[in-house]
């Protein structure tokens, strides 16, 4: 397991020679004393989680080294610039920091630990987040990802300033808000960005049906490059008004903004489209849960196939862990031999690069898209 230097030791290979408080940092030694590794423990099948393959060390420098190594990687992908302010700063395994996601919006970070032990460590993280240039704002957002025993222990709320410094805030030019306090996950899906881009380069001219729209990312880069008519749907009143205060806020006409299940909306008889998108929440959470998620894949890929326009196009997404890119692939096939036209898969799609994977953690590639061409 060390040898292929995956993040994480699972309780069943440990041998406890005592009982260990959830959060703290371990040693992981080998029966000749040999520290192997250092990293959080928790109580749970996924017992410890590697942060370093040395010695505990001294943490402020550790967590220093680690987020300044993040930032220089995002600096040298060029995702830090004037117009495009929204980014992902640390992506769990994938930047070496297992338990730990920190979104950067504008002026602020906003944290969540998936772990007891980043939280435990979230002063020493704070610390090392407002040395970054232009960093002046921590907000934790960790009360829903935390192990549930331990979330009515903690609050949401601001670790550094308070909410008051506010910058207007953009992805490739776009403008957005964002409400990283009331909204889901950290307030902002910046996964899809190199998706929405691709997206707006296709859409000029177009009537665009974006469902599970949350705050309209996808509709609004449609709109900024001239599509005719974009319906955001999303069963979530907040993200519906954030999706029509983000298109007053560009100045967008051609939007509406609707509050409704899609799976309902999508039997609705006439509407057809030039193009639909569909980026659902993970419906499979767990591998139990993995064979009614795929049939409910198959039914709303189908169903979105049905609503394009002859040759238009499908942008279908899934982000569930439990789903690899093949079975993603799988899944779409078998809605299309249900449909019956022709398709043509187009584009095989991910995550953007601030969501780099960990090459000896390859579940972390959980975001999957396809465009298919819809004859
Ligand atoms: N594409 C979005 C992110 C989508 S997240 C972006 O680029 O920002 C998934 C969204 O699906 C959430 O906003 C959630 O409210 C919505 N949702 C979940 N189930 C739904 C359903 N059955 N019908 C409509 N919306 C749903």
């Amino acid at each position: 397991m060390l040898g292929m230097r995956h993040p994480w030791i699972f309780s069943g290979a440990l041998d406890l020679q005592e009982q260990i408080e959830d959060g703290v940092w371990v040693e992981v030694v080998n029966r000749q004393d040999i520290v192997l590794a250092s990293g959080h423990y928790q109580n749970h099948s996924i017992a410890i989680r590697i942060l370093d393959f040395a010695p505990v060390p001294d943490k402020q420098a550790f967590y220093n080294q680690r987020v300044e190594g993040a930032y220089h990687l995002r600096k040298r992908l060029n995702l830090i610039r004037n117009d495009s302010n929204i980014w992902r700063l640390i992506h769990g395994e994938g930047d070496q920091l297992p338990g730990l996601i920190v979104d950067i919006y504008g002026n602020t970070a906003v944290v969540q630990c998936h772990s007891i032990g980043m939280h435990r460590d979230l002063p020493l993280i704070s610390q090392s987040l407002i040395q970054l240039d232009g960093i002046n704002q921590v907000f934790d957002k960790s009360a829903e990802t935390l192990p549930t025993q331990y979330r009515q222990t903690v609050q949401n709320g601001y670790i550094v300033g308070d909410g008051s410094i506010k910058v207007p805030l953009f992805e490739n030019g776009v403008a957005f808000k964002v409400d990283w306090e009331q909204g889901q996950k950290t307030g902002f899906f910046i996964d899809q960005r190199d998706n929405r881009k691709l997206l707006g380069d296709l859409a000029h001219g177009c009537d665009v049906l974006n469902a599970f729209s949350y705050s309209g990312g996808f509709s609004m880069y449609a709109l900024a490059n001239g599509a005719r008519k974009v319906i955001s749907v999303d069963q979530s009143e907040k993200a519906i008004r954030w999706a029509n205060e983000n298109a007053l806020l560009n100045g967008f006409r051609a939007h509406q903004g609707i509050t409704a299940n899609v799976f309902e909306y999508l039997q609705e008889p006439d509407n057809h489209w030039d193009i639909v998108i569909i980026d659902p929440p993970a419906f499979a959470k767990s591998l139990q849960k993995k064979h009614n998620a795929v049939q409910a894949y198959k039914r709303l890929n189908a169903a979105a196939m049905r609503k394009v326009k002859p040759n238009g196009l499908l942008f279908t997404f899934s982000c569930s862990q439990v789903i690899d890119r093949e079975l993603f692939q799988h899944t779409i096939v078998s809605a299309a031999m249900e449909v019956g036209r022709p398709m043509q898969v187009l584009y095989a799609l991910s995550q953007g690069a601030d969501h780099p994977i960990n090459i000896y953690h390859p579940e972390g590639h959980y975001l999957k898209g396809l465009v298919v061409q819809v004859g």
